[in-house]
């Protein structure tokens, strides 16, 4: 085994793979793969970055860091909000971004392969094009990729219909650190031979593997689709109406929910005038066949009116319907306009239990003073607590404060039955917390598992679990 340093690794991988692939030290554009969405003030540059562009070149990074001891951090578009990409002990970044070929879209096996960089509003597009649906819908699907979706299993508002990224992924080709290349899963609808090893590689976030292609499941595009906002009072009347509209049979695709904090972030920037009372909202998407569209909005705006809404308004154009999803979708970038710090938990709770995690949200704010916004996928009980100020994000006795309210939140979650993360992953910034969820024995066997990909440990090391000695502080 060599013994070199993570410090000469950019100019032996300059000398495999071409200077252009490489960004080395002192290179401007280094400092941008030390960080990515998440709230952490601080950033982790890497001793270099590759670009890859085939599955060659990723084989070759991890023979030559596995060789060396080096370590290396897997990354895609860079917009994970828990730290997944952060390079923390240094090594090298290796990114899959230009890895962005669709090798084929396939309407007769409803199949498609591409590579890792892909971005996934791109893929969506051209699916579409050919009368075929993607519907995984992350919220920054023009900008992430489908290598980190898989790799973190990312959810959107779809999900409540479609479900998440995980139930997409037929088959996959991973390479492994020390170079070795593995093709698993299928391109068939069905199949149960052998072990799954896709679906236990989904969700890994970059510590088992590095995906270099994707056999995606593709459905027929749904012919139509219509969307309705429902203006309550309060959390609890939008939490009867969504209770009984589910009870009434309606299989809607989103099903969103945000609190009056969020709303009254929005209401100076939104197009629709909210009423000065609004208290909570629903965004309701049905789709299917055009004919069923009107009964099904007709269904939503009676329960909505029965269960005491103040305003309700329904769209079946695209344009009218993004107009309605205009509220929706500007919460989070004014959240993070409006404070220095948004730390946004995505937890999720038993679907009947979504009222009182609002409750309890509101009782942490009032606890430690911090304001919570609490908007997300009420279908699915995935709700995006954010936590928000104007402190100083470097301030340790902020961050304490911040980390420390994160902390409550996470144990009413568990206190409710409910899961640290619904959709985001555990990254960096929640691994010490998995304990609040997770037994020691579980984690030891996850442990184990992670050894048996990566036994040196090489692989985005100190993400997902928590070291041996936790002390659930950040
Ligand atoms: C405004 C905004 C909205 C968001 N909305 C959503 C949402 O609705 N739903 C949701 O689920 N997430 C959401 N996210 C989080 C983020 O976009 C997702 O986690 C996304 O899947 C990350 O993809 P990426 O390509 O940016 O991956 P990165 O951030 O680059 O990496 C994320 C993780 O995946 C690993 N990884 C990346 N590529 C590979 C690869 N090829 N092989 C192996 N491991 C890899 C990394 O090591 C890391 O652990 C949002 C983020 C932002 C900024």
């Amino acid at each position: 085994m060599k013994t070199a340093t993570a410090a000469g690794i950019a100019g032996v991988l300059e000398r495999e793979l071409g200077s252009e692939a490489v960004i080395g030290p002192g290179h401007e554009r280094l400092d941008d793969y030390g960080r990515d969405e998440s709230p952490l003030p601080e950033f982790f540059p890497p001793e270099c970055a590759v670009l890859c562009q085939s599955t060659e070149q990723v084989a070759a990074v991890l023979r030559i860091c596995k060789e060396r001891q080096v370590p290396v951090t897997p990354r895609g578009a860079g917009s994970g909000m828990c730290g997944g990409a952060l390079p923390i002990k240094g090594g090298v970044v290796l990114s899959t971004e230009k890895m962005q070929r669709i090798k084929e879209i396939d309407p007769a096996d409803l199949v498609c392969v591409v590579e890792p960089g892909v971005i996934t509003g791109v893929l969506q597009e051209q699916v579409e094009a050919q009368g075929l649906f993607y519907p995984p819908d992350p919220a920054s699907l023009e900008f992430c990729s489908i290598g980190g979706n898989a790799a973190t299993n990312a959810g959107g508002p779809r999900a409540f219909k479609y479900g998440v990224t995980r139930e997409y992924v037929l088959g996959l080709e991973v390479a492994l650190m020390g170079g070795e290349v593995l093709r698993c899963g299928r391109r068939t609808a069905k199949g149960v031979t052998g072990y799954d090893l896709v679906a236990g590689f989904v969700g890994t976030e970059g510590t088992f593997g590095v995906i270099t292609e994707l056999t995606l499941k593709l459905l027929p595009k749904p012919q139509a689709a219509a969307t309705v906002l429902g203006v309550f009072a309060n959390v609890p009347a939008a939490g009867a109406a969504i209770s009984s509209l589910l009870r009434g049979g309606l299989r809607p695709r989103v099903l969103e929910l945000a609190d009056k904090t969020s709303i009254d972030h929005i209401r100076a920037k939104s197009r629709y005038r909210f009423p000065e009372n609004a208290g909570a909202i629903v965004l309701i998407e049905v789709d299917g066949d055009p004919d069923s569209m009107a009964v099904q909005m007709e269904k939503i705006g009676v329960a909505c009116d029965e269960l005491g809404a103040i305003d309700v308004l329904g769209a079946t154009e695209a344009a009218e319907r993004r107009a309605v999803w205009e509220a929706r979708r500007l919460i989070s970038p004014s959240l993070k306009a409006a404070y220095r710090v948004k730390v946004n938990e995505d937890v999720c709770v038993p679907r009947g239990r979504i009222v009182e995690m609002l409750a309890r949200v509101d009782r942490v704010s009032a606890e430690t003073g911090i304001l919570c916004a609490v908007f997300g996928h009420a279908g699915d009980g995935n709700l995006h607590v954010n936590l928000l100020s104007h402190d100083d994000p470097a301030d340790p006795a902020v961050r304490e404060k911040m980390w420390g309210a994160a902390r409550r939140v996470f144990e009413h979650t568990i206190e409710l039955g409910g899961t640290l993360s619904g959709e985001h992953g555990i990254g960096l910034t929640k691994r010490d917390y998995v304990p609040l969820e997770q037994s020691e024995q579980v984690i030891e066997w996850q442990r184990k598992w992670k050894t048996m990909w990566d036994p040196s440990g090489l692989l985005n090391p100190g993400k997902k679990l928590p070291g041996r000695k936790s002390s659930c502080s950040e």
